[in-house]
């Protein structure tokens, strides 16, 4: 890797569909679903995209796995082994490796739970997949990874639908530890969930993450879960990321006029503290038809000629490589309280 300490690198990833029109199906244009977006995952971290929903952050996690072919770009993995690796070239049998390290939780957990099947073989089937241990040792590991997800080993036996919410989440969390993974891919995994439960889930998240070294790649459309869970996040509009840095950072001194926006149109979880919520004003641009220059400008009132003709890049900012920005007045601008 060419950052010390780093587990996953990914380079100018990009995921562009077709857009066609006719019976013949001829292209008229392409949605830049991800559109050219670079960072890191250092190992025992957790790394947030964050976003309003339609700005690409789902698209580029399956594309990190392959669920979604990318157009351009690299994803470099370390394996368990040491290896360095780039997911974007490899192969289906290599695929089939990678994705033993790297697991995915979703925001509902039927799709990845089989409402059909119980929780031993639901928990199980990877293991079984990728055939191992016997039955009795797949099922004594079942039976431990309840544990660990504080449910209760005596349910293996049980459907999906038996449970709540939160436990369904936690059996999806036990189906994603089953084979150890290094990296947990987790997509919105407390956004169906209420409050106290979501606490309760990135509580056990965080704690496995403590006790088995693994490194979370978090999206979510939720500030207050990224306030308090990632170490390190990234904004995403239009496919691209437009600030990123260390979480306490990016909520205290957000140096993008949409990170400010966001924050200013957060609800506020504690009542004395909650005032108005201000919501930034026009919505999303088509992202088949985006705009000429910076692709934030028809919805950023700092806007100046130079933003309507020329795509801001995503720089360091001065003295703190942690830091990037895509803004070209993000040095200029003073963004308290910033309503959009
Ligand atoms: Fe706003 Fe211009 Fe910065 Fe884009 S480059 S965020 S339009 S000030």
């Amino acid at each position: 890797m060419s950052n010390p300490g780093s587990i996953l690198e990914v380079q100018d990833l990009c995921t562009y569909f077709p857009v066609t029109r006719g019976v013949l199906k001829k292209q008229i244009g392409e949605v830049r679903a991800v559109d050219g977006i670079t960072f890191t995952m250092r190992r025992k971290e957790t790394v947030a995209l964050v976003g309003e929903s339609g700005c690409g952050k789902s698209t580029a996690v399956r594309t990190i796995i392959r669920a979604v072919e990318p157009t351009r770009g690299k994803v470099l993995f370390e394996t368990r082994q040491g290896d360095r690796v780039d997911i974007t070239k490899m192969p289906k049998a290599g695929m089939r490796e990678v994705r033993r390290e790297i697991r995915m939780v979703f925001q509902d957990p039927f799709r990845s739970l089989n409402p059909r099947m119980t929780v031993l073989d639901n928990v199980g089937e990877p293991l079984r997949n990728y055939n191992i241990g016997t039955g009795s040792e797949r099922r004594e590991r079942v039976a431990e990874l309840m544990v660990q997800v504080g449910l209760d080993a005596n349910h293996l036996s049980r459907y999906p639908h038996a449970f709540s919410g939160g436990q369904r989440q936690r059996i999806g969390l036990a189906r994603a530890l089953a084979m150890q993974p290094r990296i947990i891919l987790a997509d919105e995994p407390t956004s169906a969930l209420d409050v106290s439960v979501q606490a309760q889930i990135l509580n056990l998240m965080q704690a496995l993450q403590n006790q088995q070294e693994i490194s979370y790649l978090f999206i979510t459309h939720d500030l207050n879960v990224v306030r308090h869970f990632s170490d390190r996040s990234g904004v995403m509009y239009l496919g691209r990321i437009v600030e990123m840095a260390p979480t306490a950072k990016l909520f205290s001194m957000p140096k993008h006029p949409y990170t400010a926006a966001l924050l200013a149109a957060s609800p506020v979880p504690h009542p004395r503290l909650r005032g108005k919520r201000e919501r930034i004003s026009g919505d999303v641009p088509d992202p088949a038809n985006r705009p000429k220059g910076c692709p934030f400008h028809p919805r950023c009132i700092f806007a100046k000629d130079l933003c309507r003709e020329q795509e801001p890049e995503l720089v360091q900012r001065p003295g703190d490589p942690e830091h990037t920005v895509a803004c070209h007045f993000a040095e200029e601008l003073e963004l308290k309280n910033v309503k959009g």
